[in-house]
Parts: C-alpha cells; structure tokens; sequence
C-alpha cells in the first residue's frame, strides 16, 4: 500500500517536522508502520482551484472527485487528523450501509477515503480551522483566513459536518500554560514519550490506544477515568488492562503543577474524595471533542437549522460556494456518508463546470478513463 504522506502535499505553516509527526501518528494508527518522506508546500502556498473545508468522508472524497476532474485542491481541517467523525468520534465502529461494502469499520474506510484522494496529491492543512471566508473583490478568488493563514481557491466547497472539531480542554485555570509543556490533547511524536512518566486522561478509543503505544516506551504509565466502563474497543481495553498501564477507574484529575514543564498531578477518587500526588512529566488528555459550525454562520451563507441551504447543485447563496454531506440542507436530506459521497460529486462536476465553463458537467464514466 503506498504510504498516505507520500500521497498528499502536506502544508502546515509550522515546521515541517511538526507534520512529519502528524502523518507518523496517523500512519500508525490507521495505515500501516512505515514512515514515509513528504513534502511541504511555502507558507502561503500556491491557489488552487478547489479549497475543501472539512476532511471528513466527504471532504475526502470529494477531493478525490476534484482530481479526477483535473482540479487542483486543498483540505483544510480543524483536526490534526483527517476522517472526520469516522476517525474522532467512532473509529472502532463497523458501518454497514456504505456502497460496496457490507462490513467495514470506520477507521478502514477513512484510511481508505484516504489512500483514494490522495492519488491526485492534494494539499492538506491539518490544525487550521477556518475562521473567515471572503471574496476578493478584482480576483474574484476566494479567500480562506484561518489563524495562522490566508489561502486562497477559484471555488470552495464546504464539507464541514458538524463544525469544527476540537478536543475538549482540562477546564483547570492553568492548563493553557502547559499546552506543550508537558500537556497534550493529541499524540503527534510517541518517541517525545519515552522514559517519561505519564498520566491519560479519558476512557474512550483514544485514551485506550495511546496507553498502548505510549507504556511499551514510557518510564510509567497511568490512565485514569471517571467510571469504571469503557467507551473503547473491547480488544483495545484487554490489551490495557493486560500490559503495564496502571488503571485507576473512578478517578478524575484536580491540579497539574509544575515549573514550566509539569511535573506533577493531583488526582483524586470520585467516590471517596481522597487526593493523591502522582510525580508526571506528560499528561495526555482526551475528555472528548467538541463541535459547532463557529464561524461558518458568519459567511454571509444561507443558514437553515444549523446547516447551509443548497440548491440541486449543492452551490450556496454564493455563487463559487459549494456545500456537500452532514453540513448541507436541502427538501429530502438525509445525513449518511453515502448520501455525502454523492452530494460531494455533484459538487464538483458544477464547481469544474463554473471554473471552466467548456468543461462538461458530466464527467464521463471513470470505467472508460485511461490512467
Ligand atoms: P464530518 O465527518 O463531520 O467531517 C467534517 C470535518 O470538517 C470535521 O473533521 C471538522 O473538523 C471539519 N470542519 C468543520 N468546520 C471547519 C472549519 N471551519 N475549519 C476547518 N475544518 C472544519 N453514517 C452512515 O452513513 N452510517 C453509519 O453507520 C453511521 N454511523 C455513525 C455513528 C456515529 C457514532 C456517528 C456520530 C455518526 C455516524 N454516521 C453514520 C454519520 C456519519 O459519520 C456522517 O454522516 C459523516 O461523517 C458526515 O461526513 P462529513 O464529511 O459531511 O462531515
């Protein structure tokens, strides 16, 4: 299988390494172990004709759609993932009603959304959600402003589910200070984790899997959670609760200290209230994620119940705008990846028409191109 970073042109304004970390995580948590070279564009990178927001199931195949047509593109996502809610919410999970598969978990058919965009190398910019959209007035090209950058696309399509995702954060006063300090809301580098002594935050999928890649390295590991089940997979859990992670259930985090990196954690037992200190270098949390579409109702877009009005095009109020999947409202919506797939492809076929107006609408079969 061709690795996933070798497929896409990864574009960050952070250093390079950062996202060689990124795909490093994503490798091995959903494709396979090899670490791939990449490549990563300048930082205001080139205009491209399609700018996707959102790399979700749509997101993703709608890139994949785009290339097929011959257009240049980017995704842009809030998460440092791509997959959307398959990858966030319910990796472990096997869907049954997506075309041609009778059975396959939800990571799988990311990894797969993945490994089929990525054969036309779009751009992809992980960590950066969208703040502002806006045309510009002599280009006509649209720009999309998020906090570190300006990017900008002949047409734009919003496949933003949900809204933005983003982990929720310790509601502890000074937790923002340690972001980066020994505080985590992702696992980007697991060597970063070796000898340390480090504390998980959560009971989900997440939580689960990084206790299992971190403790093979880690000096100590500890993984605590408010309850006594867990919202992961039953394997995942065995493979825990058989290794050397040290589980304490019914525990929740009061205080993370330190200098400026931390250094130790005050947890205590919900049950009883009795604290205890534990001495940590790392503390990785994941309490959940958290989603509202933010910004986007801000664009000047025709908003219906929380989700943007269409037209049988799936082009917005504004012309260049296109929406598609979970975010998309139109008479008869339905909310599955596979209604998704076919909105995105729409989409497309009349973004590349409106962009190059020779162009035919209908693609033409795929089974008769030449490769
Ligand atoms: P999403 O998957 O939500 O992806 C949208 C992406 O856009 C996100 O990654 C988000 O971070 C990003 N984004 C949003 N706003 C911004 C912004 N301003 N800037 C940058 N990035 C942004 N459907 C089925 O068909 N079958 C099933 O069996 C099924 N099971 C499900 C089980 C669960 C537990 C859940 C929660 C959902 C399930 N669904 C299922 C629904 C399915 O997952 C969604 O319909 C699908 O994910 C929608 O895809 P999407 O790409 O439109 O949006």
């Amino acid at each position: 299988m061709p690795s996933i970073a070798n497929m896409f042109h990864v574009e960050h304004y952070k250093a390079s390494d950062h996202y060689t970390k990124c795909w490093r995580y994503l490798e091995r948590r959903f494709i396979n172990p090899k670490i791939p070279s990449m490549s990563v564009e300048s930082a205001n990178g080139a205009i491209v004709d399609l700018a996707i927001i959102g790399g979700g199931p749509t997101g993703l195949f709608g890139a994949f759609y785009a290339g097929l047509r011959g257009m240049s593109v980017k995704i842009i996502d809030s998460l440092e993932i791509l997959g959307g809610q398959l990858t966030t919410l319910y990796p472990e999970k096997d869907i049954y009603d997506v075309a041609g598969f009778s059975q396959v978990l939800a990571k799988d058919l990311a990894r797969n959304l993945i490994e089929q965009a990525g054969q036309y190398k779009p751009s992809i910019c992980l960590g950066e959600r969208v703040e502002a959209l806006k045309r510009e007035g002599e280009s006509g090209l649209f720009s999309l402003h998020t906090k570190t950058k300006v990017h900008r696309a002949r047409a734009v399509l919003i496949a933003g589910g949900m809204g933005a995702f983003e982990p929720k954060t310790l509601p502890l006063p000074n937790a923002p200070r340690y972001v980066g300090h020994g505080l985590h809301y992702f696992v980007n580098d697991l060597q970063g984790f070796r000898d340390k002594r480090v504390l998980i935050v959560g009971g989900g999928d997440s939580a689960v899997d990084w206790a299992n890649m971190v403790s093979p390295l880690a000096a100590a590991t500890t993984l605590i959670h408010r309850r006594d089940g867990f919202r992961a997979h039953e394997q995942s859990v065995e493979r825990m609760r058989n290794g050397v992670t040290k589980i304490l259930t019914f525990f929740e985090l009061k205080q993370i200290a330190g200098g400026v990196q931390i250094e130790e954690d005050v947890i205590y037992d919900n049950r009883t209230k009795e604290e205890h200190t534990l001495k940590v270098d790392a503390v990785l949390v994941n309490i959940g994620f958290s989603n509202s579409l933010g910004p986007i109702k801000d664009w000047g877009l025709e908003i219906e119940g929380g989700s943007i009005k269409v037209d049988p095009m799936m082009q917005t109020n504004i012309p260049g705008i296109f929406a598609a999947g979970d975010i998309a409202v139109f008479p008869g919506k339905l909310k599955l990846i596979a209604t998704g797939f076919g909105e995105a492809c729409i989409a497309v076929n009349f973004a590349k028409h409106l962009l190059d107006p020779k162009a035919n609408i209908f693609p033409g079969h795929s089974s008769n191109m030449k490769r």
